[in-house]
């Protein structure tokens, strides 16, 4: 069974080299079972290991107000690979152990998929605790005869074939070459997203469940019914409040700003918000008609059905304003 590796060792180095004194150690939720563990670890090569406890879920969350306020030397973010640079942020991005059979199978078992449906070009993508194993996948089916691309994303990701759940640009640089995608890893967070910048069948090579699965036009249909609905009860709001986050990778001030202006400019009242953490629980009793996330765009895909607001993207706002078609809906991305 796969086995995830949470690799220590260079972000002991790190702390050792720049003699630092306090650390601020972010764990994804996943791994908050390894919290003491953790912690100990880095205790020797650092005196004050402070671990960070809100939740975080991406790269696009550094503690740097937190730095500040303890005084920190330096932040060691642990299970996503590096988004903002910076010399006192050490990034540990964890990465699943698979034994080279349990490869081969995998790669068997996409091969039979793939020949089964006549695909003879696809793009490899996977997120980062998987995109090492990129290259043996590609080789593998090129000596089946079958040709990969790993593509080029923007500099908001770390490594060839990268995906997060805001950003699918490596696929549209290979897009034009290839019959269909695989992703290959656990979970549907990142293949659902990846649905949505690719008209192509997308396949879920999961070494995990041991399986490969194609993620259905009907699933793309029932959300597109969902979001086009939203869209059009938002047409009858009055008053909008406009999220902006503060975490260092969901700011966008900018575009919270624009915002503001077209729905004024259609007749309409426009609420800056500025929040940290955005969760529904906040917006108790605030009353506005409709919510405009301008953070994590995936608050708005995966979770809006447990808005008691109605919470819609900022396309999705022009789309409401007639500044933009339905046809040009497609999921917000970061790109840098
Ligand atoms: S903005 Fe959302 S999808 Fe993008 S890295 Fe952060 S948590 Fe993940």
């Amino acid at each position: 069974m796969p086995e995830l590796i949470v690799d220590l060792s260079e972000a002991k180095e790190f702390l050792k080299e720049k003699g630092c004194r306090t650390v601020i150690v972010q764990i994804p939720e996943g791994l908050k079972d390894r919290t003491t563990r953790i912690s100990d670890e880095l205790s020797g090569s650092c005196e004050n290991v402070f671990i960070k406890m809100d939740p975080c879920y991406g790269a696009c969350d550094l503690p740097l107000h937190d730095k500040n306020v303890l005084n920190a030397d330096a932040i060691v973010h642990i299970g996503h690979s590096a988004m903002h640079r910076h010399k006192d942020i050490f990034y540990v991005p964890c990465q699943y152990r698979i034994s080279g059979e349990e490869m081969e199978e995998n790669i068997a078992r996409l091969l039979r998929e793939l020949q089964k449906r006549k695909i003879t070009a696809v793009s490899l993508v996977a997120n980062a605790q998987y995109g090492t194993y990129l290259p043996q996948i590609k080789k593998s089916l090129f000596e089946n005869g079958v040709q990969s691309f790993i593509g080029h994303g923007t500099s908001r990701l770390a490594g060839e074939g990268q995906i997060i759940g805001c950003n699918y640009t490596v696929v549209e640089s290979v897009l034009p070459n290839v019959q269909a995608s695989v992703y290959f890893g656990d979970g549907y967070f990142h293949p659902l997203g990846l649905v949505f910048s690719t008209d192509k069948p997308v396949l879920v090579l999961n070494p995990l469940h041991k399986t490969v699965e194609e993620i259905s036009e009907k699933t793309k249909d029932r959300f597109m019914r969902k979001r086009y609905l939203a869209i059009a009860k938002a047409s009858e709001a009055k008053n909008f409040g406009i999220i902006v986050s503060i975490k260092s990778g969901q700011r966008q001030k900018e575009k919270a700003l624009e915002l503001k202006k077209a729905i004024e400019r259609h007749g309409k009242k426009a609420y800056l918000l500025e929040m940290d953490l955005v969760a529904e629980g906040y917006m108790t009793g605030t009353g506005f008609d409709c919510l405009v996330n301008t953070a994590c765009n995936r608050i708005v895909l995966d979770d809006a059905e447990n808005w008691k607001t109605l919470i819609i993207n900022p396309t999705e706002c022009l789309i409401v304003l007639g500044e933009k078609k339905f046809e040009e809906w497609k999921p917000d991305e970061f790109l840098h």
